[in-house]
């Protein structure tokens, strides 16, 4: 095992303030149950889970309330014991409304039962899986294990994991990159992974390298986080074959997943629908990586995460290991409150976050932070006119003409933002960040992808109901 530095830098980029010295150094605090969790039914990329339960049932920790609901999908179980008071809509991290589960964790099953409030004790804990020895369990053995944990990409986008380790016929994993690079502002969450886990990381490298065909290792991790990298060093020291740390120059957005395979192996993903393993790669986070030997080693499914709570309105800025479900009130209250009313919550970080108006949202398997900003950090301003700069096509890691699409989006014509290649866009904010004339660039993005994802989704129901209504045709004319 060696560490080298990146020989490959990409086209683009930007330098945010960073602000990890918040919590940076703040060790992986653990948070009690919260009296009430929000279990959302789509904590991950693909199809919302199905839940399997009703109000007023009583769940157990790491039961099955949502069963995955398609190809694209994860499962959800309950992060806790309680009882089911509630199934609605709810607002998620990202913005959009899903179902979720409303878990009363202060009820208990058997007092109730008796027509007691008097609390019984719980019944002794064992694994709720049964743990595996992953030296002898089969490549599908541990793959199977992977999607009964629900376990999905922690870094942000949520893709089910076991589909990530299952490259199609014809594919072949060469290199498993390891994403610690972290470099949205603010967040540390992954930085106290893996100053805490490493021994963790470690062993779900080797898991994944099984179930993958031994393919080699890159840890990827920016230059900024010195002892992270001396923590991954000391973890893999002894680690036979192909296995390197890549320090990453500190330059955003490093942690996108194809920014950081070419950074590493020099390789370029295509456009979608090309996926990092037509290229030979599987890019996981460190996080998803501790989170799959914890659920072969110790039988513990995906059920909480760390996230980092940060910014200046906030008292005491932690990282903080939740429930999933835990409201974003909960986990500020932990931080001993507000300091002063922020001007701005931000579910995840500045760059790729989204602004939310309320605390009254369950956190999923891909929360990585939330900030809460003073109204010093909050810059006021109104969005105005092109003046033609380019400095934004300069940011643009995709090569985009982020101006361009910005323009046809003022005008809703998403013909021609899709001509100009938006689907390609990683929503990274580079763009958006530099802009003189202060332009919604990244919005205007979302809203064109968002639309075409619409048109497609549409286009495919219509094809489908066409070919269905052939194939009874044809059954019809069969039988006559
Ligand atoms: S157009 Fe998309 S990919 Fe390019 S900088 Fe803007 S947000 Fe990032
Ligand atoms: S950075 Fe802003 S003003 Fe400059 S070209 Fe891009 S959209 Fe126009």
């Amino acid at each position: 095992m060696k560490t080298v530095k990146s020989q490959f830098k990409f086209k683009g980029g930007v330098h945010p303030d960073y602000n990890k010295e918040l919590a940076r150094n703040q060790p992986i605090e653990k948070l009690a149950t919260p009296a009430e969790l929000v279990i959302s039914m789509s904590q991950h990329l693909g199809a919302p889970a199905k839940c399997l339960v009703k109000v007023g049932d009583f769940v157990k920790r790491g039961q099955l309330i949502g069963e995955k609901n398609g190809f694209i999908s994860v499962c959800v179980r309950a992060s806790a014991d309680g009882k089911v008071k509630a199934i609605e809509k709810r607002l998620g991290p990202a913005g959009g409304m899903a179902d979720a589960v409303i878990l009363d964790t202060t009820a208990k099953e058997e007092a109730l039962a008796e027509g007691t409030e008097t609390p019984t004790p719980s019944a002794p804990k064992g694994p709720i899986l049964p743990p595996l020895d992953w030296k002898t369990a089969t490549k599908e053995e541990l793959l199977k294990r992977v999607e009964e944990a629900g376990i999905c990409g922690m870094g942000g986008a949520g893709f089910p994991t076991n589909v990530k380790l299952s490259p199609p016929p014809g594919k072949r994993c060469e290199y498993l990159i390891l994403n610690g690079a972290e470099c949205e502002p603010y967040l540390t969450a992954d930085y106290r992974v893996m100053l805490e886990r490493a021994p963790r990381i470690r062993l779900g490298v080797e898991i994944m390298r099984k179930i993958l065909g031994m393919p080699a290792v890159r840890i990827a991790i920016e230059a900024n986080k010195p002892e992270a990298i001396k923590a991954m060093e000391e973890a893999f020291a002894d680690i036979e074959g192909n296995v390197e740390i890549v320090v990453l120059p500190v330059l955003y957005p490093q942690g996108s997943e194809k920014h950081q395979i070419y950074a590493t192996v020099k390789r370029i993903v295509p456009e979608p629908p090309a996926l990092p393993i037509d290229v030979g790669c599987v890019v996981e986070n460190v996080g998803t990586v501790a989170a799959i030997s914890d659920a072969v080693e110790l039988g513990e499914p995906l059920l909480e995460r760390v996230t980092t709570v940060s910014g200046d309105a906030v008292a005491t800025p932690k990282n903080i290991l939740a429930p999933c479900g835990t409201k974003y009130s909960d986990l500020v209250a932990f931080c001993g409150g507000e300091k002063i009313p922020p001007a701005k919550i931000i579910s995840g970080g500045t760059m790729m976050g989204f602004a939310v108006s309320t605390l009254d949202i369950g956190t999923t398997k891909t929360t990585s932070g939330l900030l809460l900003l003073s109204p010093s950090r909050v810059f006021q301003y109104s969005s105005q006119a092109c003046i033609n700069c380019g400095r934004c096509l300069r940011a643009c890691p995709m090569n985009l003409n982020p101006a361009e699409i910005s323009k046809a989006m003022e005008a809703d014509d998403v013909k021609t933002a899709e001509d100009a290649h938006v689907m390609t866009c990683i929503e990274c904010g580079a763009c958006s960040f530099g802009c003189p004339a202060y332009r919604t660039i990244t919005q205007f993005c979302r809203r064109a992808k968002a639309s075409i994802r619409a048109r497609m989704a549409a286009e495919r129901a219509a094809a489908q109901a066409a070919a269905e209504k052939e194939k009874q045709k044809a059954e019809g004319a069969k039988a006559n």
